[in-house]
């Protein structure tokens, strides 16, 4: 079926398609309400199920919401219909990094140097999150229309196991260029370390043009990859040779943190080709990038980035977070949408609880304390679409930082909104730290 020209759940109107990958298209799309360019993955949600990757699709969807880095595709939203999954994510207007390597045959020095710095900045960001990319190789690897790195389906890593565990699909040649030997050993490995030998082969490819394991079969690229036999070609300098050599170390425990790769003489000064000249562009481009993020509208994402940090000091969090956005994308027919809303609150769980007993008295609603920390708040009479209901849950994070959830049970979702913003957010402000994104569900049968 086609899908250019068509408007997706009247918010977005599809355009050109961009790219294709594992599991479906990604397309060029406008956001009707900003005239903002989108990008949609379209998925099938029958092959999602098939390979039992609901319950890790839903997970990774969710921590990938935590993370929000400048050199990371953001994701905007998840819209599901029967048989689709769509997700809305920032457009990277420059493109694949990869197609830039084949136009030129490989980049200068100073250039992987640059982009090698972004993917370790983006890196370290996830990676402080709990969050591990698992599957990095230059196809990942988009451009925005400043030419700044932004690396895409973080998060969505689930997608790459898969890859490996689902018979049907071996795709997974081109992916195993890059996975580190612990990976291809299947004897449980961190995360981080092979996130890292994968940056390895990334900036071994950057600056050469070409793959540093190759092989006449796929038996002979592993052995390669397990013995880490590669030979860096003679334009490499010297420096870039000693860091490549460590970060493509086989054994995991002797490879760099991404600390130690940051500490790195090369990391630090780059290839002595970047000229006086261009190191000052360079350090003003990323003043101006850095001064530019902070303008007053992102403000409030500022103040969501210092909360999640603290949610990164637990683990848990993620997992809290995770089951919490009820992002129930396993049902088969949507029937009506319902809200949820989040906030991020340091006060305790009897002053939220106090204010929200406020506000449901000021507004004349009814509330009760149901089990799991959920209070129920309800209207005392029919409104358009039955009597007004929605739960509110509270988790904790860490003792001092709580998150809560509202999330509409029945009613009439214009009626909730209104309630909500007219209501119930003044009279909650002296408990919110920062408000989340507000997600529409799909109510399903
Ligand atoms: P994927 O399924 O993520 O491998 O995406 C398939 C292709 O779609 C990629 O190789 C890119 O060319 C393109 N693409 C994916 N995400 C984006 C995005 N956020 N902006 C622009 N192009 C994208």
């Amino acid at each position: 079926m086609k899908t250019r020209g068509k408007t997706l759940m009247e918010r977005y109107e599809m355009e050109k398609l961009l790219g294709k990958g594992t599991f479906g298209k990604v397309h060029y799309a406008r956001d009707l309400e900003s005239s903002q360019g989108v990008a949609i993955k379209i998925m099938d949600k029958d092959r999602v199920l098939k390979v039992r990757l609901s319950e890790q699709v839903k997970r990774e969807i969710t921590t990938m919401r935590l993370v929000e880095h400048k050199n990371i595709v953001c994701l905007h939203e998840v819209m599901a219909t029967w048989n689709k999954i769509y997700i809305i994510m920032e457009y990277a207007k420059g493109g694949e990094l990869w197609d830039k390597v084949k136009r030129s045959g490989r980049l200068t020095e100073a250039d992987a140097h640059r982009y090698f710095q972004q993917l370790i900045s983006a890196l370290d960001h996830c990676h402080s999150r709990g969050v591990y990319h698992r599957d990095l190789k230059p196809e990942n690897l988009l451009l925005d229309e400043n030419g700044d790195l932004k690396v895409s389906d973080f998060g969505l890593s689930a997608f790459s196991e898969s890859r490996r565990t689902d018979g049907l699909l071996h795709t997974v040649c081109g992916t195993s260029m890059y996975i580190a030997p612990e990976v291809i050993r299947k004897t449980g490995y961190d995360g981080a370390k092979s996130d890292i030998w994968s940056c390895g082969v990334v900036l071994f490819i950057l600056a050469a043009g070409y793959l540093p394991f190759q092989g006449p079969n796929l038996m002979e690229i592993y052995r390669k990859i397990h013995d880490s036999d590669f030979k860096c070609p003679n334009w490499f300098s010297h420096k870039l040779k000693r860091l490549l050599y460590k970060i493509l170390n086989p054994n995991p425990s002797m490879r760099p943190s991404i600390q130690e790769i940051k500490e790195s003489t090369w990391f630090r000064k780059g290839p002595r080709e970047i000229s006086a000249v261009n190191k000052k562009v360079l350090s003003e481009n990323a003043t101006t990038t850095n001064a530019a993020r902070v303008l007053p509208s992102r403000r409030k994402e500022i103040a969501h980035e210092d909360m999640k940090s603290l949610v990164a000091t637990n683990l848990n969090a993620f997992e809290i977070i995770a089951l919490s956005a009820g992002l129930d994308l396993s049902g088969l027919f949507i029937k009506e949408c319902r809200k949820e809303t989040r906030f991020t609150s340091d006060k305790p769980v009897l002053a939220i609880i106090a204010k929200l007993e406020d506000a449901a008295k000021a507004l004349n609603l009814r509330i009760r304390k149901t089990d799991n920390n959920t209070v129920s708040i309800q209207g005392r009479k029919e409104g358009r679409n039955g009597v007004l209901q929605f739960d509110t849950q509270i988790f904790e994070i860490t003792p001092s930082c709580h998150l809560v959830q509202m999330k509409q049970t029945s009613g009439d979702l214009l009626e909730y909104e209104k309630l909500l913003e007219e209501g119930i957010r003044p009279r909650l402000k002296d408990v919110v730290w920062a408000w989340h994104g507000d997600d529409l569900q799909q109510k399903q049968e």
